[in-house]
């Protein structure tokens, strides 16, 4: 096989279009092959596939993946087609993306790297800006949105995230497939507002469960967004309910400390975060530290004991669990503990949503990697401190999209 056939293959070339030239620039270290357009070939109008006739054409080059190492250009004189009906048209080529200056392989490559990669370290391989990178994966995103056709909806899950270093959020909507759906700025009810209204409301027709943390922003816009619906949709999770609850044996925790000599604070703090795990998830060992500690810790124990039964009533589902929760909260209440008698109001304030999400049965655990990965980006990227640029790292890492060229 000649290197211009060799070419053709690569480039999935065939008639009207051929290579013609392939040429080693050692100097910059670069091969320009050109790609030519057979003239004695009448050219279809790109918008009706009709005949028309070669107007004039237009050079243009695109990057492609490398060849051993060195850059590939390919060229081309890209004819524009004269349709008595439509004017002048370029034609499409078949290597490239209309309008983009890399070859579809090239783009994919980019993306399938991208996926798995910190954009600088596909930046490095690539020999490419992030400028450029980012402009492929836009047009990746882009084609991915547009593709999507039908997605369950039946759970959603809406979550706040942070922007690393500014004080800045974005609401996250995703399904229970943890796959993100659509995302807006800030963390109001016009955010989820804006999120619900991006997906085609016969997708939001099928929605059961809307799982979210308590904020009142998501639950107003729950309300305005599904109307009556919405008491039957929004629910508190575990994960939500959970951390409430383990942020309230915290503080407890906090204000025990507080009351302790210098000494066994010291001791105590070194053993801070048994508190906070599950009982289920303590050896022998950590509980007997924590069975130590109690004397001198009284009122954490007391809240660490309601955390532990607040998982009991999570785990058993039982019928009963809209009075074993009303007990639950009786108990916080009678600890005379400000957090505790704090979590209690907000658990008996979201009675409903709670046992919503328990009778839904919907795992969130996808919701919660979900949400631990975007966090992860959000560390690990540097240049995600812009905004617009974060979001669609998350849009194309969490949202399943086919970023693929075939139709
Ligand atoms: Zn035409």
């Amino acid at each position: 096989m000649d290197q211009l056939t060799l070419y053709d293959q690569i480039l999935g070339l065939s008639s009207p279009w051929k290579t013609t030239s392939v040429e080693l620039h050692d100097s910059s270290e670069e091969i320009l092959v050109t790609v030519s357009y057979d003239r004695g070939n009448p050219p279809l109008c790109p918008i009706c596939r009709g005949n028309g006739r070669l107007y004039d054409s237009r050079r243009r080059t695109w990057r492609h993946l490398d060849t051993c190492q060195y850059k590939t250009i390919i060229q081309a004189d890209v004819p524009r087609v004269a349709c008595s009906e439509h004017g002048i048209h370029t034609l499409q080529v078949p290597w490239a993306d209309s309008s983009s200056h890399y070859t579809m392989l090239f783009e994919s490559r980019v993306l399938a790297l991208a996926q798995e990669n910190t954009i600088s370290a596909v930046s490095r391989q690539l020999r490419l800006s992030w400028s450029n990178i980012d402009r492929i994966i836009r047009r990746g995103i882009a084609r991915g949105l547009s593709r999507r056709w039908k997605v369950d909806c039946r759970h959603l899950h809406v979550d706040e995230t942070s922007i690393s270093t500014r004080r800045e959020y974005i609401t996250v909507l995703s399904n229970q497939a943890g796959m993100v759906l659509a995302i807006a700025d800030g963390r109001s009810r016009d955010s989820l507002i804006a999120c619900l209204r991006s997906i085609p409301i016969q997708w939001l027709s099928k929605t059961r469960s809307l799982s979210m943390d308590m904020s009142r922003a998501y639950i107003r816009a729950a309300h305005d967004f599904f109307g009556v619906r919405a008491s039957k949709l929004i629910g508190f999770d575990h994960f939500h309910v959970a951390r409430a609850i383990t942020r309230s044996v915290d503080e407890v925790r906090k204000q025990d400390m507080k009351k302790l000599p210098s000494l066994e604070r010291l001791q105590v703090h070194k053993n801070r975060y048994l508190w906070l795990r599950n009982g289920s998830e303590l050896d022998t060992e950590s509980r007997a530290e924590i069975d130590s500690h109690s004397a001198l810790m009284s009122n954490t124990t007391i809240a660490w004991t309601l955390k532990e039964k607040a998982r009991e009533i999570w785990k058993g589902k039982e019928p009963q669990t809209r009075n074993s929760w009303k007990q639950w909260a009786r108990l916080a209440r009678a600890t005379g503990l400000r957090p505790l008698i704090a979590v209690a109001e907000m658990v008996l304030n979201h009675l409903t949503g709670i046992v919503v999400a328990m009778k839904s049965g919907f795992s969130n655990s996808r919701a919660e990697a979900i949400n631990k990965n975007i966090k992860n980006l959000n560390r690990n990227a540097h240049g995600h401190r812009n905004k617009e640029r974060y979001k669609a790292m998350i849009y194309f890492k969490f949202g399943r999209l086919d970023t693929s060229f075939s139709h």
